[in-house]
């Protein structure tokens, strides 16, 4: 079904990379912007798709790399950040894994906390630490100062 749809979007098809699928509209800028900033990334030609139909969310972005595998650091980091994406792997134009992912309920110095009085940006060498709140919101308390924040307003740490 979804597959039909899939071979009339204009985005070209790839015989081998990874598909980035059910990117809420408006959200595939973000994971661009995650991907671009890792080195191993540099080189890998990416094709970011905008606004395309889908049955399930109305609107949706679509991301294509041509790369054989994505590092769980960097699903990781999408997983915050854009949680609920499904990450296809693609073989011989085919899918032959796919995954949704779903945000850590614990992020570890992956993100920054943004109250400027937390002891993790007062001192150097603390690791932040985050913890969900609940399962259904995209709240995340700090484990330092206790605060409470929507997981897309903290900017994330890049190694
Ligand atoms: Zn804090």
């Amino acid at each position: 079904m979804s597959e039909r749809n899939e071979k009339v979007l204009m985005i070209p098809k790839i015989k081998l990379g990874i598909v980035i699928d059910h990117i809420p509209a408006g959200e595939g800028v973000k994971i661009l912007e995650i991907i671009s900033r890792y080195e191993e990334m540099q080189d890998v030609p990416v094709t970011l798709g905008l606004n395309y139909d889908s049955k399930k969310m109305g609107r949706k972005d679509l991301i294509k790399m041509q790369l054989e595998f994505l590092s769980p650091e960097i699903i990781q980091h999408i997983s915050i950040v854009v949680p609920g994406v499904t990450i296809k792997a693609i073989k011989d134009y085919r899918v032959y894994s796919k995954v949704v992912v779903q945000a850590p309920k614990v992020i570890k110095n992956l993100l920054l906390c943004k109250n400027p009085n937390c002891v993790t940006n007062l001192e150097s060498g603390i690791e932040t630490l985050f913890h969900a709140v609940d399962e259904e919101s995209n709240r995340v308390r700090c484990n330092f100062c206790e605060r409470i924040f929507d997981r897309s307003e903290l900017k994330p740490i890049i190694k």
